[in-house]
């Protein structure tokens, strides 16, 4: 087994599922820590156990990532418990709802920029103090929405919010730079997880039609969406030393999507 995070301690908001899942046993199966940021879960537990299976300490902290007082709270039991945070994956996201923009309630709009974009800054803010010392890896899940593609019809909440994402980085990427904290952020296409869940769809949105080389949410290198493992394994080049010149950039994994 590659130890090459041997020792290290990652935060990973969303982890129970999908991508935050799959990067924690990532980042584990390489040595690596990890303490997992979600909302109470069935799901969170057998993550829990997992990781322990894999031989390494793990940590689920019932928290939601848009509340300051529980973030900060959640942020110092890691201390509590570790000592030291290395790796930052800011990741928790949801589509919120999906509607016009005239149909869009602000209190819509409040709960997906405030579960993703300033969940985002919460994470990060309340984890420097104790990453600057020692340097380390930040890592945010954006989206190809957040910046490249604007055919998500109804989507308007959830691609403020990862265009958001995407700016953010960069200024920490430059404030943090002097501490030796490297930050980035990955913008993945369609990837096969379970963030439909949740969605609100229940309003009428017309589609505008565009016509396209291939069925609507296929991705060139892929016949579906991507796959969890495969942004986990971006992900964990980002967290590791091989990635020591990396930051202020935004990685888009998305099968070539945003080509067509
Ligand atoms: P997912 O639903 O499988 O996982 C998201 C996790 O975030 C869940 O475990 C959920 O409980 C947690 N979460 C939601 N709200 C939270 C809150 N307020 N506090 C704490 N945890 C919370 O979805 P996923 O696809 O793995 O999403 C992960 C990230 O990837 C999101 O930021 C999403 O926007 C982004 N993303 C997903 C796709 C895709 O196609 N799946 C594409 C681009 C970007």
């Amino acid at each position: 087994m590659n130890e090459i995070l041997k020792d290290k301690v990652a935060v990973i908001t969303g982890a129970g599922s999908g991508i935050g899942r799959a990067s924690a046993l990532q980042l584990a199966r390489n040595g690596c820590n990890i303490c997992l940021f979600d909302l109470k879960d069935k799901r969170t537990k057998e993550v829990e156990k997992a990781i322990h299976d894999l031989g390494r300490k793990s940590l689920f902290v019932d928290v939601d990532v848009s509340d300051p007082q529980r973030v900060e709270q959640a942020v110092q039991t890691v201390i509590e418990q570790f000592g030291k945070i290395d790796i930052v994956f800011a990741n928790a996201g949801i589509n919120g709802t999906v509607a016009p923009i005239e149909d869009l309630t602000p209190e819509s709009w409040d709960e997906t920029l405030s579960t993703n974009l300033k969940g985002t800054f919460l994470t990060v803010k309340y984890a420097i103090p104790h990453m600057k010392k020692a340097g380390g890896s930040i890592i945010i899940t954006s989206s190809i929405n957040g910046s490249r593609k604007f055919s998500s019809f109804g989507m308007s909440a959830y691609s403020a919010s990862k265009a958001g994402q995407v700016a953010f980085a960069k200024m920490a990427a430059l404030e943090l730079a002097r501490y030796k904290i490297r930050v980035n952020v990955i913008c993945p296409g369609a990837i096969a997880t379970n963030i439909g869940e949740n969605t609100d769809r229940t309003q009428q949105v017309d589609k505008i039609s565009i016509p396209v080389l291939y069925p609507e949410g296929s991705q060139p290198l892929e016949h579906g969406p991507g796959q969890p493992e495969q942004v986990a394994d971006l992900v964990m080049f980002l967290a590791s030393p091989q990635s020591s010149h990396i930051s202020g950039t935004e990685i888009y994994i998305d099968g070539a999507e945003t080509l067509l």
